[in-house]
């Protein structure tokens, strides 16, 4: 197997960073919060996936409701107009939790695809509304927004935009509100501040009529588990209100009860104009994405250019076998799968909490089942570990023989997202052999 990926897979990222070298790591299969590789050697998964399978592996009633759909109708086309029963049904379950009047549901593949959904229906909803001209859309610095190339302009890693001429030049930055390293200092009310600071500051560069967004996901993931202080979205939320800007949530990482709640925007009481989830909504186990669209964005869409105004979808939109999985999965959160989540969110980040001390750590970040630990040389100067002693390729393998996935980013920082089902046995593991990973690291 080995060989045959050497030749013939490649793998998004890790096949142009020497992966292929070291060898393609075969999975053979899963149970709960355990994964077992081709070797039959098993290890914790604490990261879910890529932050995706909440509801842990191997859950049988998932894969029934798959099977089931499959045998009854495995395929309706969206695009003509054709229903079926599960897509409505999940539409209408997601409306009636999410936030607000975020009624209006459309169905996409994964995140990438939600965020390119959201920056056309925007467009649309600006020019049906006689403002063509705010064309602009503002994210983050150390935001992740997706691959695709519209998403990739919106998401602020460099390595995602050579050689494609991105950022788009409608595409625009402000700082992150990065506790650990914000030029603002540590107080959490000069960052919030800051933050509003510089968001006033980009809609006067750019002209107050011509910004059409400004994208935030709740804790920012993929850019290192950065948790923004409370009350930052609510302020930039109602910033954007003021300014006649929509403001978008991007859940994908923190949706479906990875921080606590179902959506984790409603912890800081933030109406979004716009949602974008994908991962949790199936758990991973088949693709699925969905924005989530207000009462007003949606009736002035519809009612003022019909057709042509959300004239974009995919083969796979609504799924029915994706949505029966999310029917399913849903019905497995509200079924003490949120609950035990958020007991063992509450464990982990003391756990974590409890390595503070640790000479590498220099920061332990997080909420819920979403968590990471930022390891420095120097405490007092916040001097990051040198990529050159040890990149994260290096970490992830010392957490591989210890029987732990975790994400080890480029840049030191250690990402924990496990799975919801996660017992107080488990997790008391993962932080046992992150102690462990700490000390070889150190050594
Ligand atoms: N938005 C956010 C916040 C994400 O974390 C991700 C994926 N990590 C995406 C969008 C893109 O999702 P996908 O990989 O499913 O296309």
């Amino acid at each position: 197997l080995i060989e045959l990926d050497r030749a013939h897979l490649v793998h998004p990222v890790a096949s142009y960073r020497g992966h292929e070298r070291t060898g393609v790591r075969v999975l053979r299969s899963a149970k709960g919060a355990t994964v077992t590789d081709a070797a039959g050697r098993e290890l914790l998964d604490g990261f879910a996936g890529l932050w995706c399978v909440n509801a842990g592996y191997g859950h049988d009633s998932i894969v029934e409701a798959a099977a089931r759909q499959m045998r009854e109708l495995p395929y309706a086309t969206a695009y003509f107009g054709l229903g079926s029963e599960p897509a409505i049904r999940l539409a209408a379950a997601l409306a009636e939790r999410a936030p607000g009047d975020l009624n209006h549901v459309y169905f996409t593949l994964g995140g990438s695809d939600a965020v390119d959904t959201t920056v056309r229906l925007i467009r649309n909803y600006q020019t049906v509304r006689g403002k063509p001209e705010k064309d602009q859309f503002i994210s983050l610095e150390q935001g992740y927004h997706g691959s695709s190339t519209v998403g990739a302009g919106l998401t602020a890693l460099p390595a995602f935009h050579a050689n494609f001429g991105l950022p788009f030049a409608w595409q625009h930055k402000i700082p992150s509100p990065y506790p650990y390293r914000n030029p603002a200092g540590s107080d959490l009310e000069a960052i919030i501040a800051a933050s509003l600071a510089a968001l006033r500051a980009k809609v006067e560069e750019l002209g107050p009529e011509r910004v059409a967004a400004f994208y935030a996901e709740p804790i920012q993931g993929s850019g290192g588990v950065i948790v923004p202080p409370r009350g930052w979205m609510k302020a930039m939320r109602d910033l954007c209100a003021e300014l006649d800007i929509l403001f978008v949530a991007d859940e994908v990482i923190t949706g479906f009860g990875r921080t606590g709640p179902l959506f984790a925007c409603t912890e800081d009481e933030v109406v979004p104009d716009l949602m974008t989830t994908a991962k949790g909504l199936t758990s991973g186990y088949v693709p699925m994405g969905a924005v989530f669209l207000s009462n007003r964005i949606y009736d002035t869409i519809a009612d003022g250019a019909g057709e042509a105004a959300i004239g974009h979808g995919y083969t796979y939109s609504a799924h029915p076998v994706s949505a029966a999985v999310g029917l399913e999965v849903l019905r497995l959160y509200e079924n003490g799968l949120l609950e035990n989540g958020r007991r063992a969110g509450t464990r982990l980040q003391a756990g974590l909490q409890s390595l503070a001390d640790h000479p590498l750590v220099g920061d332990v970040r997080g909420r819920g089942l979403l968590a990471a630990l930022e390891l420095v040389v120097d405490k007092a100067r916040k001097a990051p570990l040198p990529a050159a002693a040890d990149p994260a390729r290096r970490i992830f393998d010392r957490a591989w023989n210890n029987g732990l996935v975790i994400r080890a980013f480029g840049n030191g920082i250690l990402g924990y997202a496990p799975p919801l089902c996660c017992t107080e046995a488990e997790i008391d593991a993962i932080v046992e052999r992150t102690r462990r990973i700490l000390d070889q690291t150190l050594e």
